[in-house]
């Protein structure tokens, strides 16, 4: 009997493990934003809070996400191990406006800097020669405020290679000043109006969200929540608001992270 003979498709293991990994996120309305977000399209924000139905979480993307937090994890045990580590996950304060933990706080040569690890496709690795992206500084800065931390570093690594770069980032306060107000303006639309946010100026994007976005359809017609079908009726029914994963790790941008 020939080699070819004795091998064909098994059948038996992929698609078990496509169902498993699959997830429907559970719904959890919010009146906060997450450090994630702090780049992100208003209405996309708006649906998020709001509840919007989204696909499901398919099973190539949750294991994506998987390989994000087995590095978050990997680099954190290299700094315990190295002795540097003064905090690991550490929260926000937790009257916030914007909700989130920072990877790690470490201390060199006697100054304390938060570290966001971040994981890059190759392409948008390479893209990262002259600087890091500006979601990434941005979301580094909020923490440096509210920690008090005057400095951080953005460290990346190459999902394909395990190459690392990194990045030094000094608190600028007027920016993230800057970033606070115009946050409370979107939370007094969202929350305190219950308005739907007029569409963004997307000339400053660094990518095209509406190109990932799970939320073109209502968005296109200007649907509100209070004209969104119940859920019994499908589309718009309220759930999946963002899970525990996402708050860490803003589960969009881990969606969105490779396709940018
Ligand atoms: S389709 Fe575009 S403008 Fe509309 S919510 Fe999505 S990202 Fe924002």
């Amino acid at each position: 009997m020939s080699h070819e003979e004795h091998v064909r498709e098994a059948g038996l293991l992929v698609e078990r493990l496509e169902q498993h990994f699959q997830r429907q996120e559970t719904a959890r309305p919010r009146d906060y934003f997450y450090v994630s977000e702090v780049s992100k399209c208003p209405r996309q924000i708006y649906y998020t809070m709001k509840g919007f139905s989204r696909p499901p979480l398919d099973g190539v993307t949750a294991r994506k996400l998987a390989v994000g937090d087995d590095a978050h994890r990997r680099v954190a045990q290299a700094l315990f191990s190295m002795g540097v580590v003064v905090a690991a996950e550490v929260p926000m304060p937790p009257d916030a406006l914007f909700h989130g933990r920072a990877d790690v706080i470490v201390s060199l040569n006697g100054k304390n800097y938060v570290v966001e690890v971040k994981t890059a496709h190759p392409y948008s690795y390479e893209q990262m020669a002259s600087g890091p992206r500006g979601d990434h500084s941005l979301q580094l800065q909020l923490y440096l405020y509210h920690f008090g931390i005057p400095q951080g570093i953005i460290l990346a690594e190459n999902k394909a290679t395990q190459e690392l770069k990194e990045f030094l980032v000094e608190l600028d306060r007027p920016q993230v000043e800057r970033i606070l107000e115009e946050f409370r303006n979107l939370r007094e639309v969202i929350v305190e109006q219950g308005k739907l946010p007029p569409l963004p100026d997307k000339s400053g994007w660094e990518f095209n969200q509406c190109r990932y976005c799970p939320y073109v359809e209502p968005c296109g017609e200007d649907v509100t929540a209070s004209a969104a079908p119940s859920p019994a009726k499908g589309r718009g029914r309220v759930q999946a608001a963002q899970s525990a994963q996402e708050e860490h790790t803003g589960a969009s941008e881990g969606l969105f992270e490779d396709m940018n």
